[in-house]
């Protein structure tokens, strides 16, 4: 269906909207009021849209997030201030949302991350949720919406079906586009990421609006989903001919991202190796490869039937 304008309210179907600011926004109108759907990162994207819903004398009443991420989240605690609109989200996620500290803390076992100096990592700034999202019929505003549970880019994903058979997908999806623009994209379990794109195909929309990038009519969702799966197969491929001499996790790292030409940053480094502990972890759970413990360092071999 195409990119939308930057910056300018798009009419997908009935009172359903998206507003690139460049993360999809979603905008549901119901009257006077309005439910947006992620917020984006900075302020100066949150002012511009209410700036905009402010000239159509819109009120926002009800912010809900897809997950976690800092570029769907950073805006909310300026609309709250300036709106005072609640603010909803998947359970799984509440934490992270409300501690972004504590989401950045997951690329470091835990650990108090250190930062190199220089390291642009995208942080949001904490903002509270006043009630948690579950799977299943959810009204507000006399409007139904149907949340799904869509994990795998991140551990408590949802997406938002509308009545004008919307879906909101949060990043359960990459266009096409991103996908051919980098090598590695953010995924976390590739079963749950698998299952989510199933329900996606299954669900009752005819437009589907991913976090980034082009809006997808039934048919280029079909395509996109049927791209991303053989992107992912070829990941597993690539780790499964590197390993035909056993390696630990950095040797992993630094030969895929190497052969995927992935840019040379701090940045690039701790997403790429949550992305390849997802392949590792999906190719053990699988049979394909096995872990031996090796002079204190896990290596990764193949395994032998
Ligand atoms: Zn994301």
């Amino acid at each position: 269906m195409g990119v939308s304008t930057l910056y300018r309210l798009m009419s997908l179907s009935g009172s359903s909207m998206v507003f690139r600011a460049p993360t999809n926004l979603g905008v549901i109108i119901s009257g006077e009021k309005v439910i947006v759907i992620d917020t984006g990162y900075g302020d100066d994207k949150a002012r511009r849209l209410l700036k905009e819903l402010k000239s159509l004398n819109k009120q926002v009443i009800a912010i809900i997030n897809t997950h976690c991420h800092a570029d769907h989240i950073d805006g909310n605690k300026y609309l709250v201030k300036r709106t005072g609109a609640k603010v909803f989200a998947p359970a799984k996620e509440i934490s992270y949302i409300e501690n972004p500290e504590l989401y950045m803390r997951t690329f470091f076992n835990q650990a108090r991350p250190w930062f190199p100096k220089g390291t642009k990592f995208m942080t949001a700034k904490p903002s509270k949720v006043d009630q948690k999202l579950a799977e299943g019929e959810f009204e507000i505003n006399n409007i139904t919406l149907r949340i799904l549970d869509l994990p795998g880019h991140s551990f408590g994903q949802i997406g938002i079906l509308t009545e004008d058979k919307v879906l909101y997908m949060g990043d359960a999806v990459f266009t096409k586009e991103i996908l051919n623009k980098y090598p590695l994209v953010f995924y976390i379990d590739i079963d749950s990421l698998m299952t989510s794109f199933s329900k996606i195909l299954k669900c009752d929309a005819e437009i589907f609006v991913p976090g980034h990038g082009e809006i997808l009519t039934r048919e280029e969702l079909e395509d996109t989903i049927d791209y991303y799966k053989e992107k992912i197969e070829g990941i597993n491929q690539a780790i499964l001919d590197l390993l035909k001499h056993s390696a630990g996790i950095s040797e992993i790292i630094t030969r895929l991202c190497k052969r995927l030409n992935v840019p040379h940053t701090f940045e690039q480094y701790y997403l790429a190796k949550t992305i390849i502990s997802a392949h590792l972890s999906w190719l053990v759970n699988h049979g394909f490869i096995e872990i031996e413990l090796r002079n204190y360092d896990l290596i990764f071999k193949l395994s032998k039937k």
